[in-house]
C-alpha cells in the first residue's frame, strides 16, 4: 500500500505551489490514475514519489515506511516511465536494456529482446535510440520499466506520441502488469486511458485534487441517468432525450422500442473530462 498525506511542493524560486496539500492512498495491485491536464502537477507527484525531487512538506510512505526510511533496494523494487524519455542515444535500444539490467540485483527479469518484442520495436532493438521516433522512445522507457518485474510502476504519459493501434498495445500490457499484482501509479491527461484501465481515478488541477473516485462512480455522480434516442417515422428523424428517472419518459422509451423504429440510443452519463470540465472549467488538453 502506498500512501501520500499532505504532500505540497513548490519549485525553487517559484511563489505558487506546484503540488498543493495532496492526498491519496494506492491499494496493493491497483491502477491509481493521475488525470489533469498539462502544468497540474503530475509529475511532480511522481518525482517526488520516487525520490527524484525532495520532499518539502507531506509524507510519503511505502507499506508503513517513510520514502525518506526507504533504502537502494526500494529501487529494484520500482520501475518508472518518465514523461521525457531519458536514454542513451548513442546505444540500440537493445543495449539501453542490457546496459539498465546491469543496474539492477533482482532475480526475475524478462529478457531485454522479450520486452522489446512486446512493445513492437523488435525490429527496431538494433537501431540506435537517438534515431527513434518520439513514440519509440517512449516504448523504450515503458519497455525498460517493466523489464524487472517490479512491484510497482510508476507511468508518466505511457501514451503520449504513440498511435492508437500501439497504445492499444501499451494499455494491454498495463493490464497484465496489474494481473501480475503490481500497484500502478499513472500519470496521465488522457480520459480514455484512465476511464478504461484504473481502478480509482483522482482530478487533479493547479496542484490540488478535486475529486476521487472510481471512473464509474464518477460518471453515475455527475452524469445523467439519460438516453438518448433516434427513431425514425415516415422518413423524418426525431431525437428524444428521455429521462429514466421519470415515468412517462420510461414508458416512451418502451413504446420507441416496441415500434421497432428506433435506429440509436446512447447513454447520456458523463465522460471524465466533461466532469472534469463541470470541476474546472476548463479541458484536459
Ligand atoms: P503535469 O505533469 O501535470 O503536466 P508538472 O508537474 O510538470 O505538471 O508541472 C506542474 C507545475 O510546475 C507547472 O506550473 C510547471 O510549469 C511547473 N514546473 C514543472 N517543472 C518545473 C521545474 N523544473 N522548474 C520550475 N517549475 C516547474
Ligand atoms: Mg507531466
Amino acid at each position: 500500500m502506498i500512501k501520500v498525506e499532505q504532500l505540497s511542493f513548490a519549485y525553487p524560486g517559484s511563489s505558487t505551489k506546484a503540488v498543493d496539500n495532496v492526498s491519496f492512498e494506492i491499494e496493493k495491485g491497483r491502477i491509481f490514475g493521475f488525470l489533469g491536464p498539462s502544468g497540474a502537477g503530475k509529475s511532480t507527484v511522481q518525482n517526488i514519489m520516487i525520490g527524484l525531487l525532495p520532499l518539502q512538506d507531506g509524507k510519503v510512505v511505502y507499506d508503513g515506511k517513510p520514502l525518506r526510511q526507504l533504502g537502494k533496494s526500494f529501487f529494484n523494487r520500482i520501475g518508472v516511465s518518465f514523461e521525457h524519455p531519458n536514454i542513451y542515444e548513442k546505444l540500440t535500444g537493445l543495449e539501453n536494456l542490457h546496459y539498465y539490467a546491469g543496474l539492477f540485483s533482482v532475480g526475475e527479469r524478462l529478457a531485454p529482446e522479450l520486452v522489446l518484442d512486446m512493445v513492437g520495436l523488435g525490429d527496431a532493438r538494433n537501431k540506435r535510440a537517438g534515431q527513434y521516433s518520439k513514440g519509440m522512445k517512449q516504448r523504450l522507457v515503458f519497455a525498460r520499466a517493466i523489464m524487472h518485474r517490479p512491484d510497482i510502476l510508476f507511468l508518466d504519459e505511457p501514451l503520449s506520441g504513440l498511435d492508437p493501434t500501439t497504445g492499444q498495445r501499451i494499455k494491454e500490457i498495463i493490464l497484465r502488469e496489474k494481473e501480475r499484482g503490481a500497484t500502478i501509479f499513472l500519470t496521465t491527461h488522457n480520459m480514455l486511458l484512465a476511464d478504461e484501465v484504473c481502478d480509482t481515478v483522482a482530478f487533479i488541477n493547479d496542484g490540488k485534487i478535486i475529486a476521487k473516485d472510481s471512473p464509474r462512480n464518477l460518471k453515475l455522480q455527475f452524469g445523467t441517468r439519460a438516453v438518448k434516442v433516434e427513431h425514425r417515422q415516415d422518413e423524418r428523424l426525431t431525437t428524444e432525450t428521455l429521462f429514466l428517472d421519470r415515468d412517462e419518459d420510461r414508458q416512451q422509451f418502451n413504446r420507441l422500442l416496441s415500434t421497432g423504429h428506433v435506429e440509436t440510443m446512447h447513454s447520456q452519463e458523463a465522460t471524465l473530462e466533461q466532469i472534469f470540465i463541470k470541476l474546472t472549467g476548463r479541458g484536459l488538453s
